[in-house]
């Protein structure tokens, strides 16, 4: 929903180095220069799944790289759910070149089964979930072993427990709260559980829609939750 409280989706996930971004709704490129981010130091964008509000700043981004004059050294790597290939080659049919860039690597992950890739600094998996035929979860695993998990847009989701065991920050999407839940999504209380069962460290809820304005998330969430909560907020930085 428009906010002028809230940006779309977007998590940036710096290793070292490395930034990965997880997710790019509308107004991205402009949060990331609020964070002190250039699109050309992004080595990573991975998609939860093809819904404007998580993907539109795609768009804008390959435009910026493309011919905002930024030196990129580095490829960039795009990784979505399964159809994602023939996403882009649609945008494409659109945009033509304007979009297209040179190092520009992408790969589709299985939307069917868990899968699994592994880079230079990190690891991550992926689970299908419940909410569009191509959604996915992500675990982000560095090689020291800290664990970050995305749990994009979801319904409740049995696997979502298990990839999320015992990771060093769970990012869960609780879009309603309790006793407003809609199809696709979770409330703070189903959030929690999962966190619980999972026995994260940490727990950081996303994702609100203006009706979470208007209730105590936190106090909903405790109901299933006892461990560190955070509510997300624009620019907010988390230290894993
Ligand atoms: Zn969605
Ligand atoms: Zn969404």
């Amino acid at each position: 929903m428009p906010s002028l409280k809230r940006n779309a989706s977007s998590v940036l996930l710096e290793i070292d180095e490395t930034k990965i971004l997880i997710d790019s709704g509308p107004g991205t490129t402009r949060q990331l220069l609020e964070a002190g981010v250039y699109l050309n130091q992004l080595n990573h964008i991975f998609y939860s799944h093809f819904h404007p509000d998580h993907i539109s700043e795609l768009i804008s981004i390959l435009f910026a790289l493309k011919y905002s004059g930024l030196k990129r050294d580095n490829p960039l790597y795009i990784t979505a759910g399964h159809g994602f290939l023939g996403f882009y080659e649609r945008l494409k049919s659109v945009f033509g070149h304007w979009i297209e860039l040179d190092k520009l690597i992408l790969d589709e992950m299985n939307t069917f089964t868990p899968d699994h890739r592994s880079f230079d600094v990190f690891d991550v998996n992926s689970i299908p979930t419940n909410h569009n035929p191509e959604s996915l979860s992500y675990r982000f695993t560095s090689k020291i072993g800290a664990s970050v998990v995305y749990s994009g847009d979801t319904d409740e989701c049995q696997q979502l427990s298990h990839i999320a065991k015992n990771a060093d920050l769970f990012i869960c999407e609780s879009a309603m709260p309790d006793g407003q839940k809609v199809d696709g999504h979770l409330t703070p209380s189903l959030a929690g559980k999962i966190a619980h069962d999972a026995k994260v460290a940490n727990l950081l809820l996303t994702h609100f829609y203006p009706e979470c304005d208007t209730v105590n998330i936190e106090n909903q969430c405790r109901k299933t939750y006892s461990g560190p909560l955070w509510l997300a907020q624009d620019l907010m930085r988390l230290a894993v």
